[in-house]
Parts: structure tokens; sequence; C-alpha cells
């Protein structure tokens, strides 16, 4: 998977003789230092949340909060990187625009690679790195607060809190020990969860995983089986065309009676409009999204200044049911979103940066595209 080349720095190629003969006597560490923090790096969807991390990390970068798209790939028109979040856009023809603006890189910064037009990128001689894991127990630990939330209704108590409603009525739970978890792909994250519902809540544990782990806590069967015997059903794969709408009417229809879903993975991974149906159909109990497939339209977005119209001309009616269920809680991809993670995320970004800019081999899971070599190093 990794290269044995070793590209030239960066910035060494474009650097004057006299100063390319100076950096030459420097050690391999202070060539990198300089390198990183000569060359340019544009920042998209940056958020005030990352000021205490990526912006320490990355102090010379270029700070946006647009969101990649066709439209907005112009600003990084000098820039040597752009560094992407989850839901921008970097399919082909936005690759082929930064590519146009000279762009060598992009840094992810976050694990799936799902919005990268990874083959452009080869084709137009763009590196694509990533951070492949950032605390994944963070990840985990909101399945599980999601699982609990709906399980005991924590929203609907806190909704009639505000109401001063202090009724019982349709707050009834179920007890989680001896309650069977199905953990669908059994990576990082899914491992954690399966973990924690074992070891703290006493749970079963059912897996379902392409490539079986020796260290799963539980037990491997088919996703039938799992779909047939779980009553908490927790997704944690990534988006490929193998798993894009691996939830769906047929799937959802081999689900136990009652079955609480959560997705904290990938949006497409879950039909929405069939978990609408099987919610009503009463075959999934609750809904707990993180991820949600037309999410990068609504999320990290705020729609409250909007008059209707505007509203409407965004608005997705998909999400509006979602929104109107009581037993359906949908938080806006932040299963990530705590202090370990972002420091991870931030450390891993900038070093990820300073690997390529120094002409450093990439080698590891970081990387997606190293677009020095040949397409048989795209990661998969
Ligand atoms: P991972 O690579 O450690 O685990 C993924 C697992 O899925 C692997 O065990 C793999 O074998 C399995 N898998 C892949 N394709 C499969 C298929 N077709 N059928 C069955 N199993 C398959 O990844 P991870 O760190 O555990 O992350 C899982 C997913 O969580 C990521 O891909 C990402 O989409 C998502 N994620 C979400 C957030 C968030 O904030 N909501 C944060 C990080 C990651």
């Amino acid at each position: 998977m990794s290269s044995s080349v070793v590209r030239a720095p960066l910035i060494a190629a474009r650097a004057s003789p006299a100063r390319a003969r100076g950096a030459r006597r420097l050690s391999s560490v202070i060539v990198a230092a300089r390198a990183s923090s000569d060359a340019r790096c544009f920042v998209f969807s940056a958020h005030r949340y990352e000021d205490e991390t990526l912006r320490r990390a990355l102090p010379n970068a270029t700070y946006s909060s647009a969101r990649l798209s066709l439209d907005t790939a112009s600003l990084a028109q000098g820039h040597d990187a752009v560094c992407v979040f989850v839901d921008d856009d970097a399919r082909g023809e936005v690759v082929d625009a930064l590519a146009e603006r000279g762009v060598k890189l992009i840094l992810l910064r976050c694990a799936g690679f799902d919005n990268v037009d990874c083959e452009r990128a080869r084709e137009r001689g763009i590196s694509v790195l990533r951070v492949p894991a950032y605390d994944p127990l963070s990840i985990s630990e909101h399945a599980v607060a999601m699982m609990m939330s709906l399980n005991r209704h924590l929203c609907a108590s806190r909704d009639r809190l505000r109401v001063g409603n202090f009724t019982l009525d349709g707050l009834v739970g179920s007890s989680m020990r001896g309650k069977t978890v199905g953990v669908v792909g059994t990576g990082k994250i899914g491992r954690g969860v399966a973990e924690i519902l074992k070891n703290g809540f006493q749970m079963r544990v059912l897996g379902y995983d392409k490539f079986e782990k020796d260290d799963f806590c539980g037990d491997y069967v088919s996703l039938d089986e799992l779909l047939a015997r779980s009553d908490v059903v927790s997704l944690h794969l990534p988006l490929t065309p193998e798993t894009r709408g691996m939830i769906c009417v047929e799937t959802i229809a081999k689900m136990k009676e009652g079955t609480i879903l959560i997705n904290t993975s990938r949006g497409l991974l879950v039909d929405a409009r069939a978990a609408i149906d099987g919610l009503y159909s009463g075959r999934i109990a609750a809904l707990g999204l993180d991820v949600y497939e037309n999410e990068n339209r609504l999320f990290f977005k705020d729609f409250s200044s909007m008059n209707t119209n505007e509203r409407m001309l965004v608005w997705d009616e998909t999400m509006a049911i979602l929104g109107s269920m009581p037993q359906v809680l949908v938080t806006p991809h932040t299963a990530f979103l705590t202090h370990e993670a972002l420091d991870e995320i931030a450390k891993h970004t900038a070093e990820n940066f300073r690997q390529f800019c120094a002409g450093e081999r990439l080698e590891g899971a970081n990387v997606v595209v190293d677009a020095s070599v040949s397409a048989a190093s795209t990661t998969t």
C-alpha cells in the first residue's frame, strides 16, 4: 500500500538557490519545520469549536467557514493544500477546480473519505491524507448515549419539563441488562460500543463484519441473524458502494419488532424514508441518527433566522418528519465532538501537512492517495 518513493520537499522546489543550499545543511526535522511553515494551506468549513485546537496546530493557515464546493474552490487559489471536513464536497469537478488552482494536497480532518473523488485526485496529482482514528471511543460513547436517551425517553422528559409536565405516562423504558445489541461493523468504534455494552450493561453482543476480528468481545453472526435477534442495532461501517443503503425496506423487514436503531457512521447507510416507515410500523421503536443522508445541506448551519420562504427552499421534508417524531433523536454529526478527539484531529492533520511538505515518505493508514505513486497505493 505504501510507496517507497520519497518526494521532493514542496517548498524546496520553489525556494531560492541560497535558501535551498541553506536548507540542505539543516537536519531533516528542521527542513520539515521550515517547509510546513512556508507552504500555504486553506482550511474550509472552519468552526469556532476548532479555535483552541486546529488554529493552534496550523497557525499559518487561512481559515474560512465556507464549505468546499464548486462555488468556493477558487478560494484555494495560491494555496498548496486544502484542509476539509466530512461535509465538504470534493467530487471530481471540484478536484479539477482545485488542481487548476495549484492545490497538491487534500488534508482530511476526518477518517472517512467518501466525499473525495480519490481517482480524480490521483489523476490530477493531488495527494489525499486523512486522520484514520481520533479517539474512537468518543464516537462509541455517543452511540451508547443515543441508545440510552431513546430507551429511557430522556429527550421527551426534557421537553415535558419545559412546559411544566411532570407526568410519567409514555416514558416507560427497558433495562438494557440481558438484552441483545447487534454491532454492524466491528472496527475501532464498533468494538468500543460492544465493550461498553457488554462490560457496563451486561448485554449480549452480536457482531457482523466482512473481516471478523479476533478481539471482538461478542459472537459473529450473519447480518440477517443479527437483525432478527438484536434489540438494539448500531451501525459502524464506512460508506462504500457495498454499504450504501444497507438499512432499507428489505433489511428493516428482517429486524426484530421494536428495535432501537442507531447510526453514527454515514447517513447514506440508512434509507431514511424506509426508517420512517419502520417507525410507523413499530418494527423500529426508536431511531438515533448522528448522520443523515442529506446532511450536507443541513448540518453545521443555522436556519433559525431565515424567513419561511427562504427556509422552504432549503428545508428537507424527511428531516421535518424525523424532527416531529418523539422517538427520533438527531444529533448534527457531533459523535466525534470531544476535546480529546479535536486534539487528535488537529495534531494528526498538522503532522500530515508537515510530512507532505517535507517530502517525507507517505505511508500508513493516513494515506488515502499518494499522487506520486501508482494507482495500487490508493487505500480502499
Ligand atoms: P474501522 O475501519 O475501524 O471499522 C470499520 C469496520 O467496517 C471494519 O471492521 C470493516 O471490516 C467493516 N466493513 C467495511 N465494509 C464492510 C462491509 N461491506 N460489510 C461489513 N463490514 C464492513 O472504522 P471506525 O473507526 O470504526 O469507523 C466506522 C465509521 O464511523 C467510519 O467509516 C465513519 O464513517 C464513521 N465515523 C463517524 C464519526 C462521527 O462523528 N459520527 C466519526 C468518526 C467516524
